[in-house]
């Protein structure tokens, strides 16, 4: 289904973060390759899209998952290359949410890399004191990593549990209701307001916690089983609107959906019935197509897609500028936006990155088509995708998806719903988004 780097990275991920580590001989491995440099606390760490995974700790006590964006670690998995902080205490990357009542003085990162090839994880080495480290021991550190590689290996060829799901199972969690949407903003990003709400599945498992797309969908896109995932989070997040309209009258829900949908002669029917059930007209809705091998541009797609238009469905083919989306769709798909995909967004700032997103936002503004920039993280990737002709952004900047109990509705129409900073331990409430009141026309722009 997913093509990119960045998609398969998160699926390779996937494979490691939910092992169970325990092993003695990692902890001996652990132990080893702390003692060679003389740091004392150790930590193997496992990152996926969202979140960094300690999996074993040597020295220190067992640390929860921690956002990206909050760790050190992070870097080292986006350059791929081994970080040392001497002093923290003397380093802006100090400042880290995770790391002032730490104690902590002194930081390693080693990459680890996964069978597929790919950055996976962390060797992450800590000490209460400033610590130098010469080349040497960074390339023990290197050498001991590469054990550590193959005994994750070893202990993911015995491990049945990860990506082991059937389709009996998710088809009992459906029925179950334990896939639901998280919701994560979509901003405007001339008024700087909250436009829409993207519903996002995440699965709630009974044993194995919260598992998000990379670990489900896959297995749903190969049948028709995606159908019923997509509709199911779709009645949710109408539902959810509902209530939100009532304050916010003119907020929208967007939601993905899968290109098996067009298979059906049904498609629109089912698509509209899901909206009645919840009394939320189609014009608050945006449904978001990704274009993957289940998605043939034929008549009978684009006469769905005209259908839905029709109705007042707005369609944002998504994922643009990777995979399998091309110039052609946009040329002859009839939709009404395109939505930037996240690993695009990374080349923000450099020539290259900036042409791309400058000529897409151009040929998309000649069409009549509003333009969405995804996983934009900082105000000046922000600043950048509007300047080159962005209509909206989506990304952690603002927040990422977040569960509706952890979102609390105000009534007084300062706020729709406070985005946080979540993630499945420490949840602090950010600052909370514009109201959403900026639609104009009746499409969003
Ligand atoms: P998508 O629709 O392109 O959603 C954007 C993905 O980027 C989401 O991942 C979101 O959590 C992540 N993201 C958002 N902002 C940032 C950011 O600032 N930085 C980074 N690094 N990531 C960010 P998620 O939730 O794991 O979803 C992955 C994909 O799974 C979605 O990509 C979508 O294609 C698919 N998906 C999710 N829910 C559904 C569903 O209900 N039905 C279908 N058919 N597909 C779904
Ligand atoms: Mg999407
Ligand atoms: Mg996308």
């Amino acid at each position: 289904m997913h093509t990119s780097k960045y998609r398969r990275r998160n699926d390779s991920a996937a494979h490691y973060r939910g092992l169970v580590a325990s092993s003695s001989a990692l902890r001996t491995t652990l132990t080893l390759a702390a003692e060679s440099v003389a740091y004392p606390m150790i930590m193997l760490n496992i990152l996926d899209e969202h979140l960094q995974h300690t999996l074993l700790t040597v020295g220190m006590d067992d640390r929860p998952s921690l956002h990206r964006t909050d760790v050190l670690c992070d870097s080292v998995m986006r350059t791929g290359r081994p970080v040392l902080i001497t002093d923290l205490a003397a380093d802006e990357r100090g400042q880290l949410p995770s790391l002032p009542d730490s104690g902590i003085r002194a930081y390693i990162g080693i990459p680890l890399t996964g069978r597929e090839g790919l950055p996976v994880g962390t060797l992450c080495l800590l000490d209460v004191a400033p610590h130098e480290l010469g080349a040497d021991g960074i390339h023990t550190l290197t050498r001991f990593a590469a054990v550590v590689e193959e005994q994750l290996d070893l202990l993911r060829r015995r491990d049945p549990s990860p990506s082991h799901t059937t389709t009996d199972e998710l088809a009992a969690a459906l029925d179950a209701d334990q896939i639901i949407p998280w919701f994560q903003p979509l901003v405007d990003l001339q008024t700087d307001t909250v436009v829409a709400f993207e519903a996002l599945a995440r699965w709630q498992h009974p044993t194995r916690g919260l598992l998000e797309p990379a670990e489900f969908l896959p297995l749903a896109e190969e049948s028709d089983l995606i159908i019923d995932l997509d509709l199911a989070i779709l009645a949710r997040a109408v539902r959810q609107l509902r209530d939100w309209r009532s304050t916010h009258p003119e907020l929208r829900v967007t939601a993905n959906l899968s290109g098996r949908h067009f298979q059906h002669p049904d498609c629109v029917d089912r698509l509209r019935e899901t909206l009645r059930a919840a009394a939320v007209p189609p014009d608050a809705v945006i449904l978001e197509v990704t274009e993957t091998a289940s998605f043939p541009v034929n008549d009978a797609t684009i006469a769905h897609i005209t259908a839905l238009r029709t109705l007042g469905f707005q369609i944002f083919l998504d994922d643009f500028g990777t995979g399998y989306s091309t110039l052609q769709h946009l040329l002859h798909l009839p939709c009404d936006g395109i939505k930037i995909d996240g690993a695009t967004t990374r080349t923000l700032g450099t020539p290259t990155g900036d042409a791309l997103i400058r000529a897409l936002a151009g040929l998309a503004d000649e069409l009549g088509k509003l333009v969405v920039v995804e996983g934009i993280e900082t105000p000046a990737q922000a600043a950048k995708a509007q300047q080159l002709g962005a209509t909206h952004g989506q990304g952690y900047l603002w927040s990422p998806p977040t569960p509706t109990d952890a979102m609390h509705t105000d009534s007084d129409l300062g706020t729709v719903a406070s985005p946080v900073r979540g993630c499945s331990t420490g949840i602090t409430v950010s600052e909370p988004p514009p109201r959403p009141s900026e639609v104009r026309g009746n499409r969003l722009t």
